[in-house]
């Protein structure tokens, strides 16, 4: 009685059990008449459509997400002319109206003489990979957005800074265009922390970057945390006049935020000392050095008192 166990034969009930106790669907399709001679129970538990209804690759074609049907069967048939085994994801229509992303993975059965007899294959439910695939492409897309955003104030980092100047460096080199760049340091900033606290400092550059953020408004004009409570502007196309405006403007807009400083030596409200520099860069010049000019001008413009601009000659 156990020899069906030991040695099972094809189609016996050993078989059938076993295939229809796993959570994989079994299926086989005649190539010729392209129907269903079988189909594993379990799919009317997976999608709801009954073990009967699937009669034709049709019905197949049909209870499949519109968006993938075409590449989907186009691909499942071709290899399967070509006598290929394979295996395609789809989202299955399941009779409520929902979608199963499901994995379905194909053996050509062929005969002897080479001709394609049968496709058999097995159906996996795969919606819980589907789902952490995609969180992790979420995820993933957060991270990349998190590590070239400033965490305190939202705005681009220096990491980003760093990849922005890189670019414009190299398209106004080469179409000898201007480039100008402004440097800020808010004035007595360790006052502030000291007198106002350093929850009260965070929310200060907090709005002091929201602010500055949109003093420059050109599509390409481009506003970072430069580090601490520094903060940059890149401004492609710019000649110095047009980036000195642009740093006045920032004064103005600091200015009537009105952000009391009691221990500021230079006004009773937040202001901030600005470096101004341009260059149309030549072969030899280097971004490390252009900013290390406009940081210059910025340490000249505390040297001058402070809440100033300086730009070059
Ligand atoms: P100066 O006018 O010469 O620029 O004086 P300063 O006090 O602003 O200059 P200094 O560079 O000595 O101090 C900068 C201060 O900025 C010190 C540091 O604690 C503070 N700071 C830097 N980053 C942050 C931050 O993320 N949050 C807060 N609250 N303070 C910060
Ligand atoms: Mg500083
Ligand atoms: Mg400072």
């Amino acid at each position: 009685m156990y020899d069906d166990l030991i040695n099972p034969q094809p189609d016996s009930a050993v078989y059938k059990t076993l295939l229809e106790s796993t959570r994989a669907i079994p299926w086989v399709i005649d190539w010729e008449s392209a129907k269903f001679t079988y189909i594993g129970p379990q799919i009317e538990t997976l999608l709801g459509w009954s073990q009967s209804s699937w009669v034709t690759v049709q019905d197949w074609a049909e209870r499949m997400h519109p968006e993938d049907r075409e590449r989907v069967v186009n691909y499942c048939i071709s290899q399967s002319q070509s006598g290929v085994d394979h295996e395609a994801d789809y989202r299955a229509l399941n009779q409520n109206g929902d979608f199963v992303w499901i994995r379905d993975v194909v053996h050509v059965v062929r005969r002897e003489n080479g001709e394609v007899d049968s496709l058999i294959g097995f159906m996996f439910d795969i919606s819980e990979r589907k789902k952490t695939e995609q969180q992790l492409v979420i995820l993933q897309k957060e991270l990349e957005e998190l590590s070239f955003k400033d965490s305190l104030t939202g705005v681009p980092n220096r990491r980003l800074f760093d990849a922005i100047l890189e670019q414009e460096w190299v398209t106004a080199r080469r179409n000898r265009q201007p480039l100008s760049m402004i440097l800020l340091d808010i004035d007595y900033f360790k006052q502030y922390n000291d007198s106002y606290g350093h929850i009260r400092g965070d929310e200060c550059l907090k709005t002091v970057a929201k602010t500055l953020n949109n003093a420059a408004t050109r599509s390409r004009d481009f506003f970072a945390r430069f580090g601490g409570e520094e903060f940059v502007f890149i401004l492609p196309q710019t000649e110095e006049d047009a980036a000195k405006k642009i740093a006045e403007r920032c004064r103005n807009l600091l200015f009537k935020l009105q952000i009391p400083h009691e221990k500021s030596q230079v006004s009773a409200v937040i202001t901030a000392s600005f470096g101004v520099g341009t260059i149309i860069p030549e072969h030899n010049d280097n971004p490390v050095e252009f900013i290390e000019k406009v940081d210059k001008r910025l340490y000249q413009a505390k040297q001058n008192g402070r809440n100033c601009v300086v730009r070059g000659n």
